[in-house]
């Protein structure tokens, strides 16, 4: 599909969002606030689901991980020993025709971006013309026109990681130069210096103005796991290797905020900070990074959306990184991070706080500082992934009168905001109470629905907008020998189903379960 039907469609989703109670802009009779979103009807139970099956596969398939629920607020010194205050902040650019302010770390980022997507177009046109006598490793190793295109990402790329690491300024300025990038907006390259910039936001504690501390709105929730890592390893009686797993908000003040949900300056992130003896944590980073994407997989999403990124720079504390990229309507993008952070964090904090933070490990009758493996990944950024990988528009048969198109929201059946809609074929001759009473036996367990509304097919259309999984009509056979016709969303083919065994039948096909079982 070319990119402008992706645009496209990414605006169709946003539009389906709103109209169908899954996301509305924050704030919004007041004209919004930018990029921060609300989360309707719909949109809180797919978040709801989601932070459940991440954390029951954390909690639940792993004895040696437990859960903790920190304070948003912290010690502001808890953000001079991360390194938030002071070190390493945003760098930013600003163009001046536009007035618009980036990121110059992401301009470059795309920049490079756009020349791999040109490989890749180069690929795409060679598979075409050697049809399946295509070998893509030969002809990326020898076309010139790749060569050429690989090279020049190359010498970016060195630059780049150069500039980043001596944090020299205007080294990344002369890069977006020398690429030639533009102002998105006014298309010049009219650019300010680079400069600075912390993304925390601040605000006051305590109630007398000249007395009060700045404190910052946590933009990470790892820092409240390693603040805590004492507290729960001696009141756990933790054994190293051992994980502490939290699903929070986070606050950035994001300088380029755009692409709906993808960035937002109040997210909520899902963090597992895993604690292992130096020396192994290269080996935990390799299990950690391919639990993550079974967890991913397990969802039952083409594996070919998916793919890991290496970081070329590495943050200060890490000694390695990898992203787990999801190919949303705009591109690549990192959706999860898996980060060896060293024992940089606990060491800081030991530091700054000037406390004793170590681990007494019994085998080896030694005391040290713990290595961690992170996993961290957004939750809204999953809910934007299930939705734009479901999101589909087609053609169908007509299903009493509604005509031959659907918009069919195709989310993993378990992470489905409701599971099933009872829909009686009439709204009389006691199909309505029966319908019910067949709510009223299964609402304990899913989130189901009751409509009597509009035709049957508009009833079946508006639980496909919904991605809900399976629609139960109720119709005169009913009456008879108390079987129900189960209609499957994706499918749209129907089952005969007895009353009685509805609990189990909808049970297997919508429980968390069967994806928990595949990671
Ligand atoms: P990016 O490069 O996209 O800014 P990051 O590398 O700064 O992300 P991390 O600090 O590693 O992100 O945060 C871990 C995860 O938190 C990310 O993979 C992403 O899913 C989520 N996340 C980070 N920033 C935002 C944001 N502004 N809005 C929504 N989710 C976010």
């Amino acid at each position: 599909m070319s990119t402008v039907t992706q645009e496209e469609i990414f605006k169709k989703l946003i539009a389906h969002c709103k109209e169908y109670g899954f996301i509305f802009p924050s704030s919004e009779i007041y004209d919004g606030l930018s990029a921060v979103y609300d989360y309707g009807q719909y949109g809180v139970e797919l978040k709801n689901n989601i932070k459940k099956y991440w954390w029951d596969s954390m909690i639940l398939l792993n004895e040696n991980i437990v859960g903790i629920d920190a304070a948003i607020f912290m010690h502001p010194r808890t953000w001079e020993a991360s390194g938030h205050v002071g070190a390493f902040n945003d760098p930013l650019i600003d163009n001046k025709d536009s007035k618009k302010r980036y990121r110059a770390d992401v301009l470059i980022e795309e920049h490079l971006a756009k020349l791999e997507a040109k490989i890749e177009k180069e690929v795409e046109k060679a598979t075409k013309k050697f049809g399946s006598s295509f070998d893509r490793q030969m002809f990326v190793t020898t076309n010139a026109r790749v060569l050429e295109i690989q090279k020049e990402i190359d010498s970016i790329r060195t630059r780049f990681v150069e500039a980043l690491e001596k944090t020299d300024l205007n080294a990344l300025r002369q890069i977006i130069l020398d690429c030639e990038i533009v102002c998105p907006i006014s298309g010049t390259r009219n650019w300010t210096e680079v400069r600075q910039f912390n993304l925390m936001f601040e605000t006051k504690m305590g109630s007398v103005a000249d007395e009060a501390m700045t404190i910052y709105l946590r933009p990470e929730t790892a820092q409240g796991i390693f603040v805590n890592f004492l507290n729960v390893q001696k009141s756990g009686r933790m054994k190293i290797p051992f994980g502490i797993a939290q699903i929070g908000k986070a606050f950035r003040n994001e300088i380029v905020a755009r692409q709906f949900i993808f960035r937002m300056r109040e997210f909520e992130q899902m963090e597992m900070q895993f604690f292992v003896r130096p020396g192994t944590e290269l080996d935990w980073f390799e299990v950690w990074k391919e639990k993550r994407l079974r967890w991913h997989l397990a969802m039952g999403i083409d594996p070919n959306k998916y793919r890991f990124h290496k970081h070329d720079k590495l943050a200060h504390y890490a000694n390695a990184a990898y992203d787990i990229e999801f190919q949303f309507p705009f591109g690549f993008k990192e959706v999860e991070g898996i980060h060896s952070r060293t024992d940089f964090d606990l060491g800081n904090h030991a530091k700054f706080s000037g406390k004793k933070i170590t681990y007494f490990d019994p085998e080896l009758n030694q005391s040290y500082v713990p290595y961690v493996i992170e996993t961290s990944i957004g939750v809204d950024r999953m809910v934007l992934l299930i939705l734009a990988n479901g999101y589909t528009e087609e053609k169908v048969d007509k299903e009493d009168g509604t005509g031959d198109e659907r918009v069919v929201l195709r989310i993993p059946p378990a992470l489905a905001p409701v599971k099933l809609a009872v829909l009686p074929l009439v709204k009389k001759d006691g199909l309505d109470e029966k319908a019910r009473a067949i709510v009223h036996k299964l609402r304990y367990e899913f989130n189901c629905q009751y409509d009597e509304k509009d035709s049957i097919g508009r009833r079946y259309r508006r639980q496909d907008a919904i991605g809900t999984p399976y629609c139960i009509t109720v119709d005169h056979q009913t009456l008879q020998d108390d079987t129900v016709t189960v209609r499957d969303r994706d499918t749209m083919q129907q089952e005969r189903v007895p009353i009685d065994g509805l609990l189990r039948y909808m049970g297997e096909k919508v429980s968390l379960r069967s994806m928990l079982e595949k990671i």
